[in-house]
């Protein structure tokens, strides 16, 4: 089965194309399913800004969109409605209701802010680099264990704040692979990373997971609809994955 669960949309301020265009896409290549997770929106405080995500107000456009194309394809390739969250701790039980309220899918555990979606709290470029993989670890566990997320999304970010692998990395990363081991949840593999080469995946990292065993889904982390076309990286990815010892999921149930 061929299914992608990470795809973005014009929403979220940095992707391009119509909703329309990834379901046909997605189609065209194959995909049996394909999950739509934008950038989610977040009730803000006045120091943040929603540069990278839709606005709230935005959401409820957003569902009726997918949905609509999730009527129009159900003969062809089966859709989801979901969104791509981070963890803030203050704000869980807003994001817990939304996603009952709202009847979500699922939500993705794409942690890129660390407490405050701030710019030098983003893990990609986190700008107290000691602090980095500290803050990111233990924000990751604590979001982990809320049960809110289908899987954890490019679980090695923080790879783009250092760039370079350093031995201490190993004893965090480890705790983090564990936890997830623990509660089975998926790691995703991010192609978006990979292709664009932005320090994840990280192979020193994913040896890492290879070892603990996790279970890994691969995402494309769409935001074009031709970013759906690179089926022969799927499959690569799957061989890579399981030759380091992690079970790859092809498909998810939930
Ligand atoms: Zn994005
Ligand atoms: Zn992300």
């Amino acid at each position: 089965m061929l299914c992608n669960y990470h795809t973005h949309t014009v929403r979220c301020k940095h992707a391009s194309g119509k909703d329309e265009e990834y379901v046909l896409e997605a189609i065209k290549n194959g995909f049996d399913c394909l999950g739509f997770s934008d950038h989610s929106p977040w009730p803000l405080y006045e120091d943040e800004n929603s540069r990278i995500r839709m606005e709230l107000s935005e959401f409820d456009e957003y569902y009726k969109s997918i949905h609509s194309l999730k009527e129009k394809y159900k003969d062809q390739i089966k859709i989801y409605i979901g969104l791509e969250c981070e963890f803030l701790e203050d704000r869980m039980d807003w994001l817990l209701n939304f996603k009952k309220e709202k009847k979500l899918d699922y939500i993705l555990f794409g942690h890129h802010f660390d407490s405050r979606i701030r710019n030098e709290l983003y893990f990609g470029h986190y700008k107290n680099q000691e602090n980095c993989l500290e803050r990111y670890k233990e924000t990751v566990i604590k979001g982990l264990s809320t049960g809110a997320y289908l899987y954890l999304a490019h679980p090695d970010l923080f790879m783009k704040t250092y760039r370079e692998w350093k031995k201490e990395f190993e004893k965090p990363c480890l705790e983090i692979l564990k936890v997830c081991k623990e509660l089975d949840i998926p790691i995703e593999y991010n192609l978006a990373g990979l292709i664009t080469r932005s320090g994840y995946p990280c192979d020193e990292f994913w040896k890492l997971a290879g070892q603990v065993g996790n279970k890994a889904v691969i995402g494309l982390d769409a935001h074009a609809p031709e970013h759906l076309c690179d089926v022969n990286l799927v499959l690569e990815s799957r061989v890579k994955l399981k030759q380091l010892g992690l079970e790859v999921l092809n498909h998810l149930d939930f």
